[in-house]
């Protein structure tokens, strides 16, 4: 045996020593031990408060993948438009069509923005979300994609949720796969996670009921993947789910995995409720806080490990204390430096944009080397 699989041993037999007392000490030994978890496995880590157990298995695995290395990415968002006609009570950043706050970003605003961003933050990639906004057909979308891809080659467009997806194949009348091959064709490389939610019919049913059916979400996800897009998953946990349905949305992104391979990145981040119906019909009064950050980000580790690769730490929601502490149980990403976001600072939560370098210097403060990546998560520089 090679001296690198002894230690490898030796450190497992230690974990598994420190965990022999925790209550999921069998899950957890099967996650150290390379077995896939299955949703009884999930019920049981969520039913547990044993943090400092999850933590140091969700640490373990993301060493074993990444080692010493936290990744993030120079991104700009770009939120195209705030009109929407969805009304998600979870959402304080749309305005109906006509609202006097209500607005939507022409190409050459948009051109300006990442020519700025570009110059000022060496930006590599644009975030690119809005509102359902019923006035953008599939023309305005693709008319911005190739303009920024002619002028920006380098920059990476990711873009689009699934539910936006949707919107622009109600608009144009039109089949979400093809509405997806001529957003690609256009220039979109791939879709962030936004959208799902808790994907469970129930929740959404209270907290977004005009929004696209978690059926829906997994459809469009397949399609994308099927025609070449790589994209993000999501949770936004913290508003009315159970336990149970946090469990079934972590293994309906688990399955859709195995069978496509197309989630780069699973991004679990707490509900902020200032500003939103939820918190004024007194629904939701308060953020679910950082335990439930760190037991979210240990379990996504635990669970896709083997499946989805990176963990995104949630600093824009979290702050960037917690996101350290987030790297230390599982997560290897800190995300990106989201110039620009307008959308959770509707919520009036703290600073919702970094530069590359206070990212750097939180990454460095944990004893971690930070490294840039590209928007498929391949490092462009190390620091
Ligand atoms: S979350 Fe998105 S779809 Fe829902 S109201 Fe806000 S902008 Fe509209």
């Amino acid at each position: 045996m090679c001296n690198n699989r002894k230690v490898i041993l030796q450190k497992n037999i230690l974990i598994s020593d420190l965990l022999y007392n925790s209550d999921i000490f069998n899950i957890l030994n099967k996650s150290l031990n390379n077995e896939h978890l299955g949703l009884e496995d999930c019920r049981e880590l969520i039913k547990s408060d044993d943090i400092y157990s999850l933590g140091l298995v969700g640490n373990t695995l993301r060493n074993r993948l990444f080692g010493n290395t936290v990744t993030f990415v120079n991104n700009i968002i770009l939120n195209y438009t705030n009109v929407c006609i969805t009304y998600c009570k979870f959402c304080a950043f749309y305005r109906p069509p006509k609202h006097k706050e209500s607005y939507t970003l022409s190409l050459n605003e948009i051109i300006n923005r990442i020519s700025v961003s570009i110059e000022n933050f060496n930006t590599t990639q644009i975030l690119f979300q809005g509102g359902h906004n019923p006035n953008l057909g599939l023309e305005y979308f693709e008319e911005v994609f190739t303009t920024i891809k002619k002028k920006f080659p380098h920059v990476s467009i990711h873009g689009l949720s699934a539910s936006e997806i949707d919107m622009i194949s109600k608009v144009e009348r039109s089949s979400t796969k093809e509405v997806l091959s001529r957003l690609k064709d256009a220039g979109l490389d791939s879709l962030p996670g936004a959208g799902a939610e808790i994907l469970d019919d129930q929740v959404k049913s209270i907290i977004s009921p005009l929004k696209i059916s978690s059926s829906t979400w997994l459809r469009i996800m397949e399609e994308a993947h099927n025609c070449g897009l790589k994209s993000s998953a999501t949770m936004m946990y913290g508003t009315v789910e159970t336990d149970e349905q946090i469990a079934q949305h972590i293994i309906k992104i688990l399955k859709l995995q195995e069978k496509t391979n197309g989630f780069m990145a699973f991004i679990p981040w707490g509900f902020e409720p200032n500003n939103t119906q939820l918190y004024s019909d007194g629904i939701i009064r308060y953020p679910s806080g950082g335990f439930n950050l760190l037991k979210m980000i240990s379990i996504s580790r635990i669970m896709l490990f083997g499946l989805i690769d990176h963990i995104q730490s949630s600093w824009l929601t979290n702050g960037i204390g917690m996101a350290q502490l987030a790297i230390y149980h599982g997560a290897d990403d800190f995300g990106g430096t989201l110039i620009g976001e307008e959308v959770v600072s509707a919520t009036g939560a703290r600073s919702t944009e970094l530069t590359s370098n206070k990212i750097i210097d939180s990454i460095k403060q944990i004893d971690f080397s930070a490294a840039e990546r590209d928007n498929y998560y391949k490092i462009i520089k190390t620091y």
